[in-house]
């Protein structure tokens, strides 16, 4: 039996097991998938023991950058954004990818082209890496960059502007950039509890697509939908990211609705 796991902190409600059992036994596939919960001051020693064990895995928050120095091969675009959710051992060696991008990107164009237009994203760690890095490549107008740590948004804008030089990304040190904006992204866990929003309700405009990447219906969400707005949660993106990484793991891709019907039931 093949083993894949997620190794992340803290991850006990993470629906990665759900989906990937699901396809496992749906495609005959003869593998098994587990959470790995780590503590930070003990990932060095237990992704030793893990890479020993496994044949693939995903990684969450906190450890998608320092699970670089552990992986023999990176990937160009895992490389560019400088972190990786998704391993893979081939022949012996380790390869590191990054198939949040990949997810993202799926989801959003399923519902708007964001080509030539200009996108705010708040929060700038893991996940805006991956985000920012596919919305660049998908040739956006302009992006903005909001984090509570401007030196965070500050190198997030410096390395996107090494690899895509000809947009324009700016460090926002308040909201008002979403009023020339047609995407907001939510990429702060703000919102996970009742209340919590990461943007005040005032600067949904009409023009606005909102994508929270927090797999429910958040309060931004909510707002976003009481004033007539475009938006997704981030089920979607969680999905392309699974798929993605199934795809590396078997060179099979499985059916989105596979995942999707075991998260609704
Ligand atoms: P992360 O690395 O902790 O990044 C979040 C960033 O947002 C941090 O820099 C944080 O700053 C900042 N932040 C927090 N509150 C903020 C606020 N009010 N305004 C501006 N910035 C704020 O987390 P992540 O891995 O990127 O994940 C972010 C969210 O995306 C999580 O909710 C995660 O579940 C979700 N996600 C979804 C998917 C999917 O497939 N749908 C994939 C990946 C992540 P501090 O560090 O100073 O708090």
């Amino acid at each position: 039996m093949k083993k894949f796991a997620l190794l992340g902190y803290p991850i006990k409600h993470s629906l990665s097991p759900l989906l990937h059992n699901t396809a496992f036994k749906e495609l005959n596939i003869d593998a098994n998938y587990k959470l790995y919960e780590i503590l930070p001051e003990n990932f060095e020693k237990e992704v030793k023991k893990l890479l020993k064990e496994l044949d693939g895995f995903n990684i969450t928050i906190p450890f998608k950058e320092r699970i670089l120095n552990f992986l023999d091969v990176i990937d160009g675009e895992a490389q560019k954004i400088g972190a990786s959710n998704c391993a893979c051992k081939k022949n012996g060696k380790w390869h590191g990818y990054n198939t949040d991008a990949i997810g993202f990107i799926k989801a959003l164009k399923e519902d708007i082209n964001p080509k030539n237009l200009t996108v705010f994203v708040v929060g700038c760690g893991g996940a805006a890496k991956a985000v920012s890095f596919a919305l660049a490549k998908n040739n956006v107008k302009k992006i903005f960059l909001k984090d509570i740590d401007t030196q965070k948004a500050g190198k997030l804008k410096k390395r996107i502007e090494k690899f895509y030089p000809q947009i324009p990304v700016f460090v926002a040190e308040d909201f008002s950039g979403i009023k020339n904006s047609q995407i907001l992204i939510n990429a702060t866990p703000v919102g996970m509890k009742e209340g919590e929003m990461p943007v005040p309700a005032e600067f949904l405009h009409k023009d606005l697509y909102v994508f929270d990447l927090i797999y429910k219906k958040t309060p931004l969400l909510k707002e976003a939908q009481k004033r007539g707005l475009k938006f997704q949660d981030g089920l979607k993106m969680l999905i392309g990211q699974a798929q993605e990484s199934f795809r590396i793991w078997t060179g099979v891709e499985p059916a989105f609705e596979i995942m999707l019907e075991a998260v609704n039931r």
